[in-house]
């Protein structure tokens, strides 16, 4: 990104003001711009405002940024996969999902991923940057106007580790909840996080009220550390701690994710212990049984150990559920998700 420019799609009403005045125009054209750009306009498309105001724009200000490169439709859901490119080579992957309530989108923080979890092919290649606030938004306008559908709830779940890219990650949640903008409420939008423990902690502090996914997928330290680093830095017992003071704070249920892997965490005696480990707190249990990714060192566990396992939790009074698998044709499911391999078929 061109240093020079002004990233008007991260702005928040306030900074766009601020930017507009500085231009020379009055404060309430930034409300127009504010809601153009929530719709995905380009400037050329902004005709509420003068040729001259869009001229200062694109002169000063990053837009577009990302370009559909390509895209998947799935023949069994109405799932849409995207390929987007930015100009500077890097590529993310953005997945649209069709539920009864409504659509759903899931949006990659990060170009790639350093959390090097052993089961996901999003970390394969590592990180290469953040996405701002304004490119993980983007996301939303881009897939909406190519659809010509609605998204009414976002699932951060996508490439990357938002928790480490925190700042730019709630810059976005403000600028999607804002009522001037897509106005996407909190309670419709779920953040999913491999565990940093410091930042679900500082997170906590904003009671926001949205619902926080937690990547436990072990019911021990021991397992956990087999397939995530991250379980190297941070015990169980910390993060469950951290996990506690989010619904504390915030009176939310905790989202545990619990990737089913054949013969690694899958036991009756692991589910037995995963129960006694979230017994009395505020949770509930997303089983998600295993997404093939091309390194294939796991399998996904059978129906009827992923079958027994819910029942061993529900015996314990633990809420649980098995995760739906959409757009499985065109490996837009959980941890397919990667840069690359994509022929040109847009
Ligand atoms: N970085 C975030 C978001 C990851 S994607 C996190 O770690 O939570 C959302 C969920 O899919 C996470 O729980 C992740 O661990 C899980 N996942 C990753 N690879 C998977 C796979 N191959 N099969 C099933 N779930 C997977």
């Amino acid at each position: 990104m061109n240093e020079k420019l002004f990233d008007i799609k991260s702005a928040s009403p306030e900074e766009l003001k601020e930017f507009i005045v500085g231009l020379g125009e009055s404060s309430y054209r930034a409300g127009q711009v504010f809601k153009a750009l929530s719709e995905g306009l380009s400037f050329d498309e902004m005709t509420t405002l003068s040729l001259a105001l869009r001229k200062k724009l694109s002169d000063s200000c990053v837009l577009p940024s990302a370009s559909i490169r390509s895209k998947l439709v799935s023949n069994l859901d109405a799932t849409i996969k995207y390929l987007f490119a930015y100009p500077d080579g890097e590529q993310i992957e953005t997945v649209l999902m069709q539920y009864k309530h409504g659509d759903s989108i899931c949006l990659s923080t990060q170009a790639g991923c350093r959390m090097g979890c052993s089961f996901c092919a999003s970390t394969k290649n590592g990180r290469s940057r953040n996405l701002t606030a304004g490119e993980i938004l983007e996301q939303i306008t881009l897939a909406q106007r190519d659809s010509g559908r609605k998204v009414s709830s976002i699932v951060l779940m996508g490439i990357g580790e938002p928790l480490d890219n925190y700042d730019n990650v709630l810059k976005f949640l403000s600028l999607v909840n804002d009522p001037a903008g897509l106005n996407i409420g909190m309670r419709h939008i779920s953040l999913s996080t491999c565990g940093i423990v410091e930042k679900i902690r500082e997170l906590a502090e904003k009671k926001l009220q949205l619902t926080l996914s937690v990547s436990l997928h072990a019911p021990n330290d021991r397992i956990r550390q087999q397939t995530m680093p991250i379980a190297k830095k941070y015990p169980i017992s910390e993060l469950l701690k951290a996990c506690k003071e989010y619904s504390d704070k915030t009176g939310r249920r905790i989202s545990y994710e619990y990737a089913m892997i054949a013969g690694v965490n899958d036991s009756r005696e692991c589910a037995e212990e995963l129960a006694k480990l979230l017994r009395g707190t505020l949770c509930h249990v997303n089983l998600i049984p295993l997404n093939p990714i091309d390194e294939k060192i796991y399998n996904k566990s059978d129906k009827i150990m992923i079958s027994d396992f819910t029942k061993t939790l529900e015996k314990y009074k633990i809420r649980v559920t098995v995760r739906r698998r959409l757009g499985s044709d065109i490996n837009a499911s959980c941890g397919q998700l990667r840069n690359g391999k994509w022929d040109d078929r847009i």
